[in-house]
């Protein structure tokens, strides 16, 4: 391995500086429990010093035209697509996950970045037709200012390209804070954007979280805050975001439900979800985790999955034979086990397979015998757990999938027209895929209903939440 891992610099007003708080953090490969290195935080008036370049920063930064805007973004994204493997690397010693998942990581990053620098021609505004004669009336789309910008340590690199991307394709400036547990990636990938911007456009903290959520959004100078991560942080930050009358879009958790319907194709629904939930070691918000399944297919459904989900191969993200990754910290892989075991106390069923003794992994878990109450039922597992429970009707299974406080993003495996216009129409989530799992693209909207959020990211929706609005009424 070429890359050796060092924790980064804060990126403030365009230079790379040493963060002057007097705590540091341990960086932890969680794939073996060792210290990479030590994270230097912000201080407060580091913390200040960008709040002042993030306004110099947009000054200039919004005046860019949109076409020579859309054109540095893009050679940031080329940057990013030249370091791809230094960048995933630095992912996988981070956060765990394997080397060909961080690289399809950086890759998405880089797809979302692209899509957004190519959408900032196109943030039309529009012209209503004149009340007056001698008039016009005109609708203007103008960036909404610098943003303050949280994401977390499970996606670093998608995550945080979401923010970026739709920000400053927008015309904002962003100081973006993004998870500690994870840094380096992220700095790899921001470094590849900031010599072509305006010092103060694009920014990088790493603080203590709470002090620098509360300094950035209690700012004046801050026009818009983006969260993503959990429940209990977002209603936080939406909490204090409301009282300085701030727009936010938050992304929280979710709980996917999954309803497979009797005419499904088992090995093909089988495959599929496996690749799918046990990527990130299950450690996503749209990962699948609550499975209906048709009382008439239930058996050998249980059956397919126990035996694919259990020939996963775990170890180490950097071995090319890995095919799941340890959990990202120890905090998350016991949180996961306490989850399993109160909800096996509570009368669940656990089909396990066995997992490595170094580093923080939890057990491939497929959970059955469980009823709306089991705890795993309505606290988001965020790890290799599912539960498959049967259904007898669809209006059984929506009740059932929809009796979550989440709604982010649900799948249906079916080939039938009537059932697929009835699971659209009554599934609460913000993203549904029928027969694949593409939940999340960057021309799509994608954002949750209930505790799983509000807002979107990606699509012309993500690129107006960093927009406000302006009538013009010009009377000549
Ligand atoms: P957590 O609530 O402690 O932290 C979640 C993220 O928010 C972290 O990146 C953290 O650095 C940041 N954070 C914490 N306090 C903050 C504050 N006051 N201001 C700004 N940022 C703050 O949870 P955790 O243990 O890291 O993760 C547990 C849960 O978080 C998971 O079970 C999952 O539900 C949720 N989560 C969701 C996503 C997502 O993609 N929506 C991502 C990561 C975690």
């Amino acid at each position: 391995m070429s890359t050796a891992y060092r924790a980064p610099d804060l990126l403030i007003n365009g230079q790379w500086c040493a963060g002057k708080h007097a705590m540091t953090m341990p960086i932890v490969n969680p794939a073996n429990a060792q210290t990479l290195d030590h994270l230097h935080l912000a201080s407060s008036d580091q913390i200040e010093q960008a709040l002042q370049a993030a306004h110099r920063g947009f000054v200039i930064w919004q005046k860019v035209p949109a076409h020579e805007r859309c054109a540095r973004l893009e050679r940031g994204v080329a940057k990013m697509r030249q370091n791809l493997e230094h960048i995933a690397t630095l992912l996988t010693l981070e956060q765990g996950k394997p080397l060909a998942e961080s690289r399809a990581e950086c890759a998405m990053a880089a797809d979302l970045i692209k899509w957004y620098a190519e959408e900032a021609r196109r943030t039309y505004g529009r012209i209503v037709p004149a009340r007056l004669p001698n008039s016009s009336m005109q609708v203007h789309k103008l960036p909404i200012g610098p943003v303050a910008a949280f994401s977390p340590w499970n996606f670093p690199l998608v995550l945080s390209s979401r923010k970026i991307g739709g920000a400053l394709a927008a015309g904002c400036s962003i100081i973006l804070k993004a998870a500690e547990e994870t840094p380096a990636s992220v700095a790899a990938m921001v470094a590849c954007f900031h010599e072509e911007l305006p010092e103060g456009a694009l920014q990088l903290l790493y603080g203590v979280p709470s002090e620098v959520s509360e300094q950035l959004i209690t700012s004046p100078l801050i026009r818009k805050v983006s969260f993503t991560g959990s429940v209990p942080v977002g209603r936080q930050l939406a909490q204090l975001s409301a009282r300085h009358l701030k727009r936010v879009t938050l992304e929280l958790g979710g709980h996917a439900p999954v309803i497979v319907c009797a005419d499904a194709d088992i090995d093909k629904t089988v495959t599929m979800m496996v690749t799918h939930k046990f990527r990130n070691a299950g450690q996503a918000c749209l990962a699948p985790t609550r499975f209906y399944v048709d009382r008439q297919i239930e058996g050998p459904f249980l059956e397919a999955f126990v035996a694919a989900s259990h020939r996963l191969v775990l170890g180490d993200g950097m071995q090319s034979t890995t095919q799941m990754g340890p959990l990202a910290n120890a905090r998350r892989a016991a949180a996961v086990r306490d989850l399993i075991g109160r909800s096996v106390e509570a009368g669940a069923k656990a089909y396990q397979a066995p997992v490595p003794s170094a580093g923080f992994f939890a057990p491939v878990t497929v959970l059955t015998e469980v009823t709306p109450d089991t705890p795993v039922m309505q606290e988001e597992p965020f790890g290799p757990v599912v539960t498959i429970a049967p259904f007898d009707t669809l209006d059984h299974a929506l009740q059932l999938a929809n009796n979550s406080p989440y709604g982010l993003a649900g799948y249906l495996f079916t080939d039938s027209a009537r059932s697929i216009h009835q699971v659209t129409q009554g599934l609460e989530v913000g993203s549904l895929a029928i027969n694949g799992i593409g939940v999340s693209v960057p021309e799509a909207p994608f954002g949750g209903v209930k505790d799983s959020g509000h807002g979107s990211e990606s699509g012309t929706e993500g690129m107006e939440a960093f927009l406000e609005t302006k009538f013009v009424h010009l009377c000549v």
